[in-house]
């Protein structure tokens, strides 16, 4: 079976990025893995981060968790985003920590681990500014002490407490002070209810590498794993780290066209001279996104050549002027920075589609074939 587009995967570089932001976080890592590891295939790069040192995994939901589990990964792993209904008896059996924000997931939780006769590990999460996933206010206390009932009980062990940061990606500002004073109230309160955490943690990537106070035992690293700047490419992100996805693709046509021959749907797109199309079998369902039109550029023939009129669904028109191309050349979509602004980075697509970098790669279809580099054997 082949693919029309390929992204391929350098674990060499998930591995090396976990030694960097280990090197200057000084902490423990957890590798964010959640929507199939930002689109990269969640289980080959939480093996390679498990092997570079990750002491943990990090998803969002339970499915996601087992997943890991039914690949063979023991690791200690945390979800984190449940629906009070989720199948918590799974993930107590498969000893998945669970990420806990409300009484009513705690008691879910409890009730589950009564039904199994096996306690369950939960990491208690505090809303610090976010206003999302947490307890903020008064249900923080209240969280905490039923926490510690049931913790006296035997029905749970608190590993954990931890909460997220609402812009970490930028490291003075008065936001990210307040979350990390927040915080270490909420810690203050859990630890004077009587809970005692091994693992507190608040950092994300753009923390991790900018933000000491935010450290704590643990930082979760989703984005600068995959090799991306979480400051985009100067200042505290500039630390070597390697984009671990090429996204690329094949030419399947190329036609010599007069001036004003309309490209794609549409009317928006008109050559203004003799010129040279060559149609790529990419879209926007494996992630090219429309919101980049007009700006989108690939690598070509050993140049930059422009993505010309709409992208459709499952392709794209390449301007590519005069350049001898022929059908079968390779095309880069993005890949690493080589710092020679050759091939197009994630990062460039973020900007030209007005979106973060970890919208373009888990925009990545999933009819683009994962295809992993150093691949190493089994860990758990
Ligand atoms: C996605 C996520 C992360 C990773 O964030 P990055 O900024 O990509 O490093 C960390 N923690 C939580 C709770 C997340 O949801």
């Amino acid at each position: 079976m082949s693919a029309l587009g390929e992204a391929v995967v350098d674990l060499d570089a998930i591995a090396s990025n976990v030694r960097t932001i280990a090197s200057i976080a000084g902490t423990e890592l957890m590798a964010v893995v959640k929507a199939d590891g930002f689109g990269h295939g969640a289980v080959p790069v939480a093996r390679a981060a498990l092997l570079a040192g990750a002491g943990w995994l990090g998803v969002t939901s339970a499915s996601e968790a087992l997943a890991l589990r039914s690949a063979g990964i023991t690791a200690p792993t945390l979800s984190w985003l449940h629906r009070p209904d989720d199948d918590f008896d799974q993930l107590i059996a498969a000893g998945v920590d669970v990420g806990v924000s409300t009484t009513t997931h705690l008691q879910a939780v409890v009730d589950a681990a009564h039904r199994l006769g096996v306690p369950a590990t939960v990491q208690l999460k505090a809303d610090t500014g976010l206003s999302r996933n947490g307890a903020a206010g008064d249900d923080w206390p209240e969280l905490v002490g039923w926490a510690r009932k049931y913790e006296v009980e035997g029905g749970i062990r608190v590993r954990g407490v931890w909460s997220h940061l609402a812009d970490a990606d930028a490291p003075g500002s008065p936001g990210l002070a307040s979350q990390v004073a927040v915080f270490e109230e909420a810690l203050r309160v859990a630890r004077s209810a009587g809970l005692d955490p091994d693992l507190v943690h608040l950092a994300n990537s753009a923390a991790a590498l900018a933000a000491p106070r935010t450290r704590f035992d643990l930082c979760r690293i989703g984005l600068a794993l995959y090799g991306v700047d979480p400051f985009g490419g100067t200042g505290p992100g500039d630390v070597g780290l390697r984009a671990a996805m090429t996204l690329r693709t094949t030419v399947v046509n190329v036609k010599r066209v007069p001036a004003g021959t309309g490209v794609s749907y549409g009317p928006g797109y008109v050559t203004g001279a003799p010129t040279t199309l060559a149609l790529l079998p990419l879209g926007y369902a494996d992630g090219l996104t429309r919101a980049a039109e007009g700006r989108a550029e690939v690598w070509l023939g050993g140049r930059r050549r422009p993505i010309v009129g709409r992208i459709a669904m499952d392709q794209c028109v390449v301007d590519v002027g005069d350049l001898p191309v022929a059908i079968g050349d390779r095309v880069v979509v993005f890949g690493p920075d080589r710092g020679d602004h050759a091939q197009p980075t994630v990062a460039e697509w973020a900007r030209w589609a007005g979106t973060n970098p970890h919208e373009i790669l888990t925009g990545v279809g999933a009819r683009v074939a994962r295809d992993h580099l150093h691949e190493r054997a089994e860990t758990s």
